[in-house]
């Protein structure tokens, strides 16, 4: 099993998800919310192979933590994923735009100057504008678009770009978001938790639990469970192999 996108430092006892994740097995993408957090949260997941850390700087904090850009820039030859990063244009964060604008484009030029790297990218409110950036910047990367909640028209131009998806049991529950993720390629597809950030049936989701996905893109994809599952392992074993390749490891 995988989570793609989880904040494993986000949560009240993080060690203790932490061994119960190694234990299960499943592939994480640990994303951080600041540069500064990055080498904790890696060092929290240190004996865990299946675990990987994103060096991130999320959109809702940019304003804050805009001074941190340099030391993302140190910090990015320390791994191949980055995340949590992108646009926020909701009402609650739609004041910070300029700031944010400043932060991921940067980041984004950093990616492209260092080589490819996985990108964990959140677009809530900003879709087409995320996009537009991605056409123009970094694209040696591979992005994942988290939590697509964008149009139908932009998600073809994702299409156009080679963007992946990361998708959860959360994400799944609205109807208008099944049909997007019906839209999705069923080679982009990985599953996320969002965790601690998001619920399902009233329970906190983590990497144990993105299994509650399963069901809802099986019936999407109408095919059994087991081919669900067989696609996804696919689909992660192609990320990794993206990740390892020689354009990823340009640094
Ligand atoms: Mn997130």
């Amino acid at each position: 099993m995988m989570d793609f996108h989880a904040h494993l430092d986000l949560y009240p006892n993080p060690d203790v998800l932490i061994q119960s994740v190694k234990k299960a097995g499943v592939y994480t993408l640990s994303v951080t919310t600041t540069p500064s957090a990055f080498l904790k949260t890696r060092l929290m997941a240190k004996g865990c192979p299946r675990i990987r850390t994103g060096l991130g700087l999320h959109p809702e904090v940019a304003a804050s933590r805009i001074g941190e850009l340099s030391l993302f820039d140190r910090l990015v030859s320390e791994t191949a994923y980055v995340g949590e990063i992108g646009l926020d244009g909701s009402r609650y964060h739609k004041e910070s735009l300029v700031i944010q604008r400043k932060a991921f484009t940067h980041i984004l030029d950093t990616c492209e100057r260092v080589g490819g790297r996985v990108l964990s990218i959140h677009s809530r409110g900003a879709t087409a504008e995320v996009i537009e950036h991605l056409t123009h910047r970094a694209k040696s990367c591979l992005p994942i678009l988290h939590w697509f909640s964008g149009s139908m028209s932009d998600l073809s131009k994702a299409k156009e770009l080679d963007a992946w998806f990361s998708v959860g049991p959360a994400m799944l529950q609205s109807e208008s978001q099944v049909k997007k993720a019906a839209a999705m390629p069923k080679d982009r597809i990985l599953l996320e938790s969002d965790g601690p950030f998001a619920n399902y049936q009233g329970e906190t989701l983590s990497p144990l639990t993105t299994y509650l996905a399963v069901p809802a893109l099986s019936k999407i994809w109408g095919v059994s469970e087991d081919e669900t599952l067989a696609q996804l392992r696919e689909n992660l074993g192609q990320v990794g192999a993206i990740a390892k390749s020689k354009i990823f490891s340009r640094t």
